[in-house]
């Protein structure tokens, strides 16, 4: 699944982007332009804004409930079904491209070198270059995506809680 996000959404966008979903993103776009573009690349519009869901015609869709980026997050995740699909540091927020593996050996000239001692894993963009890596937990970031994944956690207890609907009754 896709996304394209309206310019209100900015850091809504960043961070499904580092949930490692394609999402496009322009802090100014005409509507026009970015139904366009949604049209032609399949994207799931994301917006709060009911003049601009409202042109969107045959375009998928999700209005988005809160003014906050967490909760944001979370019911683009629960609407479309997407927590198992979340890959974070695998996707570049600057390019929206998939990022690629970096050995240990080949990043040590590539960032700090507290970074380079302590992170477990690399990985780079091929487009701009940039390095991520996890492992630190000197990023904001990690923690919050840490805080993300145990809610993932929850998600996944309580659905393995419910009773089956299979209509057999149990013994
Ligand atoms: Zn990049």
């Amino acid at each position: 699944m896709k996304f394209i996000v309206d310019c209100m959404l900015g850091k809504l966008a960043k961070w499904l982007k580092i949930l490692g979903f394609d999402t496009v993103y322009f802090s100014k776009i005409e509507d026009p332009a970015l139904l366009a573009l949604a049209q032609k690349e399949g994207r799931v519009l994301l917006s709060r804004d009911n003049g601009l869901i409202e042109k969107s015609r045959d375009i998928k869709t999700l209005f988005i409930e809160s003014e906050d980026w967490n909760p944001q997050v979370e019911q683009v995740l629960d609407e479309f079904d997407l927590w198992p699909e979340v890959r974070p540091y695998s996707r570049c927020i600057e390019c929206n491209v998939e990022l690629k593996d970096l050995p240990k050996r080949r990043a040590k000239n590539l960032v700090a070198p507290f970074v380079y001692e302590r992170a477990t894993s690399f990985a780079i963009c091929p487009r701009c270059g940039r390095v991520f890596w996890k492992g630190t937990h000197h990023q904001d970031m990690e923690f919050k995506i840490d805080e993300i994944l145990k809610k993932r956690e929850k998600r996944e207890k309580k659905e393995a809680k419910k009773p089956q609907n299979n209509g057999e009754k149990k013994k």
